[in-house]
Protein backbone atom coordinates (compact mmCIF):
# COMPACT_ATOMS: atom_id res chain seq x y z
CA UNK A 1 0.00 0.00 0.00
CA UNK A 2 0.79 3.80 -0.64
CA UNK A 3 1.07 6.46 1.53
CA UNK A 4 -1.71 8.34 1.51
CA UNK A 5 -3.59 11.67 3.99
CA UNK A 6 -6.63 10.66 6.05
CA UNK A 7 -9.79 12.36 6.69
CA UNK A 8 -12.88 11.76 8.42
CA UNK A 9 -15.21 14.76 8.40
CA UNK A 10 -18.79 14.67 9.99
CA UNK A 11 -20.53 16.59 7.21
CA UNK A 12 -21.29 15.75 3.54
CA UNK A 13 -20.10 19.47 3.06
CA UNK A 14 -17.19 18.84 4.76
CA UNK A 15 -16.68 15.40 2.63
CA UNK A 16 -17.23 17.48 -0.65
CA UNK A 17 -14.44 20.43 0.20
CA UNK A 18 -11.98 17.54 1.67
CA UNK A 19 -11.54 16.16 -2.01
CA UNK A 20 -9.01 17.39 -3.79
CA UNK A 21 -6.67 16.25 -5.88
CA UNK A 22 -6.05 12.53 -6.17
CA UNK A 23 -8.51 11.83 -3.59
CA UNK A 24 -11.02 8.96 -2.87
CA UNK A 25 -14.04 8.75 -0.59
CA UNK A 26 -13.60 5.31 1.88
CA UNK A 27 -17.10 3.84 2.62
CA UNK A 28 -16.81 0.47 3.98
CA UNK A 29 -13.35 -0.63 2.37
CA UNK A 30 -14.20 -4.12 1.12
CA UNK A 31 -13.47 -3.39 -2.39
CA UNK A 32 -11.22 0.15 -2.06
CA UNK A 33 -8.81 -0.97 0.82
CA UNK A 34 -8.27 -4.51 -1.08
CA UNK A 35 -7.19 -2.56 -4.36
CA UNK A 36 -4.76 -0.26 -2.26
CA UNK A 37 -3.23 -3.15 -0.79
CA UNK A 38 -2.77 -4.94 -3.85
CA UNK A 39 -1.45 -1.59 -5.15
CA UNK A 40 -3.86 -1.14 -7.88
CA UNK A 41 -5.26 1.55 -6.54
CA UNK A 42 -3.38 4.41 -5.30
CA UNK A 43 -4.36 7.83 -4.20
CA UNK A 44 -3.21 11.03 -2.00
CA UNK A 45 -6.03 11.20 -0.09
CA UNK A 46 -8.75 9.48 1.55
CA UNK A 47 -11.99 10.71 2.83
CA UNK A 48 -13.71 8.27 5.40
CA UNK A 49 -17.30 8.81 4.86
CA UNK A 50 -17.70 6.43 8.29
CA UNK A 51 -18.32 10.21 10.65
CA UNK A 52 -21.48 11.04 8.64
CA UNK A 53 -24.45 10.36 10.49
CA UNK A 54 -26.83 11.95 7.14
CA UNK A 55 -25.63 9.64 4.86
CA UNK A 56 -26.59 6.48 7.44
CA UNK A 57 -30.48 5.66 7.86
CA UNK A 58 -33.58 3.86 6.13
CA UNK A 59 -36.83 5.93 4.94
CA UNK A 60 -39.92 4.18 4.31
CA UNK A 61 -43.03 5.97 2.53
CA UNK A 62 -45.80 5.16 0.59
CA UNK A 63 -44.28 3.99 -2.80
CA UNK A 64 -40.88 4.73 -2.04
CA UNK A 65 -37.75 3.26 -0.13
CA UNK A 66 -34.37 5.49 0.54
CA UNK A 67 -31.53 4.24 1.59
CA UNK A 68 -28.63 6.59 2.70
CA UNK A 69 -25.23 5.74 1.29
CA UNK A 70 -23.46 4.76 4.37
CA UNK A 71 -26.12 2.06 5.41
CA UNK A 72 -24.19 -1.35 5.67
CA UNK A 73 -25.85 -4.32 3.38
CA UNK A 74 -26.47 -6.18 7.38
CA UNK A 75 -28.85 -2.95 7.92
CA UNK A 76 -30.75 -2.97 4.54
CA UNK A 77 -31.08 -6.82 5.30
CA UNK A 78 -32.32 -6.98 8.92
CA UNK A 79 -34.60 -4.03 8.63
CA UNK A 80 -38.07 -5.17 9.50
CA UNK A 81 -39.44 -2.05 7.15
CA UNK A 82 -37.72 -3.40 4.33
CA UNK A 83 -38.26 -6.49 4.40
CA UNK A 84 -42.06 -5.70 4.53
CA UNK A 85 -41.64 -2.83 1.80
CA UNK A 86 -39.34 -4.33 -0.45
CA UNK A 87 -38.69 -7.81 0.25
CA UNK A 88 -36.30 -8.37 -3.00
CA UNK A 89 -34.04 -5.67 -1.72
CA UNK A 90 -33.69 -7.03 1.66
CA UNK A 91 -33.42 -10.63 0.28
CA UNK A 92 -30.33 -9.24 -2.50
CA UNK A 93 -28.43 -7.81 0.62
CA UNK A 94 -28.57 -10.67 2.81
CA UNK A 95 -27.29 -12.65 -0.51
CA UNK A 96 -24.21 -10.46 -0.50
CA UNK A 97 -20.97 -12.11 0.12
CA UNK A 98 -20.57 -13.09 4.04
CA UNK A 99 -21.53 -11.57 7.77
CA UNK A 100 -18.04 -9.63 7.51
CA UNK A 101 -18.58 -7.43 3.98
CA UNK A 102 -22.37 -7.25 5.14
CA UNK A 103 -21.55 -5.54 8.28
CA UNK A 104 -18.75 -3.34 6.46
CA UNK A 105 -19.86 -3.22 2.87
CA UNK A 106 -22.26 -0.19 2.05
CA UNK A 107 -24.44 0.85 -0.57
CA UNK A 108 -23.03 4.10 -1.95
CA UNK A 109 -19.73 2.03 -2.21
CA UNK A 110 -21.19 -0.76 -3.80
CA UNK A 111 -22.96 1.14 -6.83
CA UNK A 112 -20.25 4.01 -6.84
CA UNK A 113 -17.54 1.05 -7.13
CA UNK A 114 -19.77 -0.08 -10.45
CA UNK A 115 -18.12 -4.07 -9.84
CA UNK A 116 -19.75 -5.82 -12.78
CA UNK A 117 -20.85 -8.94 -10.67
CA UNK A 118 -22.06 -6.54 -7.94
CA UNK A 119 -26.00 -7.28 -6.85
CA UNK A 120 -27.59 -3.82 -5.68
CA UNK A 121 -26.63 -2.67 -9.72
CA UNK A 122 -29.53 -5.04 -10.63
CA UNK A 123 -31.57 -3.95 -7.88
CA UNK A 124 -30.70 0.03 -9.60
CA UNK A 125 -31.56 -0.55 -13.00
CA UNK A 126 -34.49 -3.30 -12.02
CA UNK A 127 -36.39 -1.05 -9.68
CA UNK A 128 -35.22 2.02 -12.14
CA UNK A 129 -34.09 3.52 -8.76
CA UNK A 130 -32.78 7.15 -8.37
CA UNK A 131 -29.14 7.59 -7.42
CA UNK A 132 -29.19 11.16 -5.27
CA UNK A 133 -25.58 12.52 -5.10
CA UNK A 134 -24.65 15.82 -3.21
CA UNK A 135 -25.04 17.85 -6.86
CA UNK A 136 -28.15 16.24 -8.56
CA UNK A 137 -30.03 13.00 -8.85
CA UNK A 138 -29.70 10.73 -11.64
CA UNK A 139 -31.80 7.84 -12.55
CA UNK A 140 -30.86 4.74 -12.46
CA UNK A 141 -30.89 4.15 -16.27
CA UNK A 142 -28.26 6.13 -17.03
CA UNK A 143 -25.84 5.45 -13.78
CA UNK A 144 -23.53 2.27 -14.90
CA UNK A 145 -21.73 3.72 -17.80
CA UNK A 146 -19.45 0.60 -18.51
CA UNK A 147 -16.67 -2.12 -16.46
CA UNK A 148 -16.09 -0.33 -12.89
CA UNK A 149 -17.20 3.12 -14.47
CA UNK A 150 -20.67 5.47 -13.53
CA UNK A 151 -22.26 8.77 -14.49
CA UNK A 152 -20.53 10.08 -11.27
CA UNK A 153 -17.99 13.07 -11.90
CA UNK A 154 -15.17 13.42 -10.21
CA UNK A 155 -15.84 14.63 -6.27
CA UNK A 156 -19.76 13.37 -6.70
CA UNK A 157 -20.53 11.59 -3.32
CA UNK A 158 -24.02 9.45 -3.80
CA UNK A 159 -25.69 10.63 -0.72
CA UNK A 160 -29.47 8.63 -1.07
CA UNK A 161 -30.67 5.88 -2.93
CA UNK A 162 -34.20 6.34 -3.72
CA UNK A 163 -36.34 3.15 -5.10
CA UNK A 164 -39.90 3.09 -6.11
CA UNK A 165 -41.59 -0.50 -4.62
CA UNK A 166 -42.65 -2.26 -7.32
CA UNK A 167 -46.19 -4.76 -7.14
CA UNK A 168 -43.48 -7.93 -7.52
CA UNK A 169 -40.09 -8.36 -7.80
CA UNK A 170 -37.06 -10.57 -6.82
CA UNK A 171 -33.86 -11.40 -7.31
CA UNK A 172 -32.05 -14.80 -8.18
CA UNK A 173 -28.17 -15.19 -8.55
CA UNK A 174 -26.13 -18.13 -9.41
CA UNK A 175 -23.14 -17.46 -7.30
CA UNK A 176 -19.59 -17.75 -8.11
CA UNK A 177 -19.22 -20.14 -4.78
CA UNK A 178 -15.08 -18.34 -3.78
CA UNK A 179 -16.28 -14.88 -3.78
CA UNK A 180 -20.29 -15.43 -3.64
CA UNK A 181 -20.62 -12.57 -6.27
CA UNK A 182 -22.48 -13.37 -9.01
CA UNK A 183 -21.86 -15.39 -11.59
CA UNK A 184 -25.17 -14.61 -13.20
CA UNK A 185 -27.54 -12.64 -11.29
CA UNK A 186 -31.03 -11.38 -12.18
CA UNK A 187 -33.37 -8.78 -11.09
CA UNK A 188 -36.84 -8.68 -12.24
CA UNK A 189 -39.77 -6.55 -10.99
CA UNK A 190 -43.05 -5.90 -12.27
CA UNK A 191 -43.91 -2.15 -11.95
CA UNK A 192 -46.44 0.56 -12.58
CA UNK A 193 -44.25 1.14 -16.20
CA UNK A 194 -43.74 -2.15 -16.64
CA UNK A 195 -41.81 -5.07 -16.20
CA UNK A 196 -38.17 -4.59 -15.51
CA UNK A 197 -35.18 -7.40 -15.80
CA UNK A 198 -31.74 -6.12 -14.87
CA UNK A 199 -28.79 -9.13 -15.37
CA UNK A 200 -25.89 -8.75 -13.68
CA UNK A 201 -22.34 -10.90 -13.67
CA UNK A 202 -22.32 -11.67 -17.20
CA UNK A 203 -21.57 -8.64 -19.43
CA UNK A 204 -18.96 -5.54 -18.37
CA UNK A 205 -21.35 -3.79 -16.45
CA UNK A 206 -25.08 -4.44 -15.48
CA UNK A 207 -27.56 -4.41 -18.64
CA UNK A 208 -31.12 -4.57 -18.62
CA UNK A 209 -32.53 -7.82 -21.07
CA UNK A 210 -34.99 -6.51 -23.31
CA UNK A 211 -35.85 -10.03 -24.74
CA UNK A 212 -37.00 -11.49 -21.39
CA UNK A 213 -38.93 -7.81 -20.52
CA UNK A 214 -41.05 -8.52 -23.81
CA UNK A 215 -41.83 -12.10 -22.76
CA UNK A 216 -43.32 -11.40 -19.38
CA UNK A 217 -44.85 -8.22 -20.55
CA UNK A 218 -46.89 -10.55 -22.22
CA UNK A 219 -46.77 -13.66 -19.52
CA UNK A 220 -45.55 -13.26 -15.68
CA UNK A 221 -44.79 -17.00 -16.31
CA UNK A 222 -41.27 -18.54 -15.20
CA UNK A 223 -42.38 -20.70 -18.24
CA UNK A 224 -42.46 -17.34 -20.87
CA UNK A 225 -38.90 -16.28 -19.20
CA UNK A 226 -37.29 -19.89 -19.63
CA UNK A 227 -38.30 -20.10 -23.20
CA UNK A 228 -36.11 -16.80 -24.03
CA UNK A 229 -32.97 -17.50 -26.23
CA UNK A 230 -30.80 -15.27 -25.03
CA UNK A 231 -27.79 -14.19 -27.45
CA UNK A 232 -24.03 -14.43 -25.63
CA UNK A 233 -23.23 -12.15 -27.59
CA UNK A 234 -20.95 -9.51 -25.79
CA UNK A 235 -21.31 -11.58 -22.61
CA UNK A 236 -18.32 -12.62 -20.46
CA UNK A 237 -16.47 -15.91 -21.08
CA UNK A 238 -13.52 -16.83 -18.41
CA UNK A 239 -12.07 -20.00 -15.97
CA UNK A 240 -15.90 -19.47 -14.58
CA UNK A 241 -18.09 -20.21 -17.18
CA UNK A 242 -18.51 -19.53 -21.43
CA UNK A 243 -20.43 -16.81 -22.61
CA UNK A 244 -23.30 -19.63 -23.84
CA UNK A 245 -23.16 -20.37 -20.20
CA UNK A 246 -23.52 -17.30 -18.85
CA UNK A 247 -26.91 -16.29 -21.90
CA UNK A 248 -28.54 -19.76 -21.06
CA UNK A 249 -27.94 -18.89 -17.02
CA UNK A 250 -29.80 -15.48 -17.48
CA UNK A 251 -32.85 -17.54 -18.60
CA UNK A 252 -32.41 -19.65 -15.83
CA UNK A 253 -32.11 -17.03 -13.04
CA UNK A 254 -35.01 -14.82 -14.66
CA UNK A 255 -37.45 -18.08 -14.93
CA UNK A 256 -36.99 -18.67 -10.87
CA UNK A 257 -36.84 -15.01 -9.85
CA UNK A 258 -40.24 -15.33 -11.11
CA UNK A 259 -41.06 -18.10 -9.09
CA UNK A 260 -40.23 -15.67 -6.39
CA UNK A 261 -41.63 -12.73 -7.21
CA UNK A 262 -45.32 -14.59 -7.92
CA UNK A 263 -45.17 -16.62 -4.50
CA UNK A 264 -45.04 -12.93 -2.41
C1 LIG B 1 -15.16 -11.33 -0.03
C2 LIG B 1 -16.09 -10.35 -0.65
C3 LIG B 1 -17.28 -10.81 -1.19
C4 LIG B 1 -18.17 -9.90 -1.78
N1 LIG B 1 -19.33 -10.40 -2.31
C5 LIG B 1 -20.20 -9.54 -2.89
C6 LIG B 1 -21.43 -10.01 -3.44
O1 LIG B 1 -21.78 -11.19 -3.38
N2 LIG B 1 -22.26 -9.10 -4.02
C7 LIG B 1 -21.94 -7.76 -4.08
O2 LIG B 1 -22.72 -6.98 -4.59
N3 LIG B 1 -20.80 -7.29 -3.54
C8 LIG B 1 -19.93 -8.14 -2.96
N4 LIG B 1 -18.78 -7.66 -2.40
C9 LIG B 1 -18.50 -6.20 -2.45
C10 LIG B 1 -19.13 -5.49 -1.26
O3 LIG B 1 -20.52 -5.45 -1.47
C11 LIG B 1 -18.65 -4.03 -1.03
O4 LIG B 1 -19.57 -3.46 -0.17
C12 LIG B 1 -18.64 -3.11 -2.21
O5 LIG B 1 -17.84 -3.62 -3.24
C13 LIG B 1 -18.01 -1.74 -1.88
O6 LIG B 1 -18.67 -1.13 -0.84
P1 LIG B 1 -17.85 -0.39 0.31
O7 LIG B 1 -18.86 0.34 1.13
O8 LIG B 1 -16.97 -1.33 0.99
O9 LIG B 1 -17.03 0.72 -0.55
P2 LIG B 1 -15.46 1.07 -0.59
O10 LIG B 1 -14.66 -0.15 -0.86
O11 LIG B 1 -15.10 1.90 0.59
O12 LIG B 1 -15.46 2.02 -1.88
C14 LIG B 1 -15.66 1.51 -3.17
C15 LIG B 1 -15.59 2.67 -4.19
O13 LIG B 1 -16.73 3.52 -4.07
C16 LIG B 1 -16.35 4.88 -3.81
N5 LIG B 1 -17.34 5.41 -2.89
C17 LIG B 1 -17.70 4.87 -1.70
N6 LIG B 1 -18.75 5.54 -1.18
C18 LIG B 1 -19.04 6.54 -2.05
C19 LIG B 1 -20.04 7.56 -2.07
N7 LIG B 1 -20.95 7.67 -1.09
N8 LIG B 1 -20.07 8.41 -3.12
C20 LIG B 1 -19.18 8.27 -4.14
N9 LIG B 1 -18.22 7.34 -4.18
C21 LIG B 1 -18.16 6.46 -3.14
C22 LIG B 1 -14.93 4.77 -3.22
O14 LIG B 1 -14.19 5.95 -3.46
C23 LIG B 1 -14.37 3.58 -3.99
O15 LIG B 1 -13.93 4.01 -5.27
C24 LIG B 1 -17.87 -8.52 -1.81
C25 LIG B 1 -16.68 -8.05 -1.25
C26 LIG B 1 -15.79 -8.95 -0.67
C27 LIG B 1 -14.54 -8.42 -0.06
Amino acid sequence: MYTFDYQRPASTAAAAAAFQGETRYLAGGQSLVQAMKLRLSSSERLVDLGGIAELKGITVEPGKVTIGAMTTHAAVANSAEVRKALPALAELTGGIGDPAVRNMGTIGGSIANADPAACYPAAVLGLGATVITNQRQIPGDGFFTGLYETALKPGELITAVSFPVPQRAAYIKYKQPASRFALVGVFVAQTAGGVRVAVTGAAGSVFRCQPIEAALAKSFTPEAAKAVKVSADGLNADLHASAAYRAAMISVMASRAVVAALAR
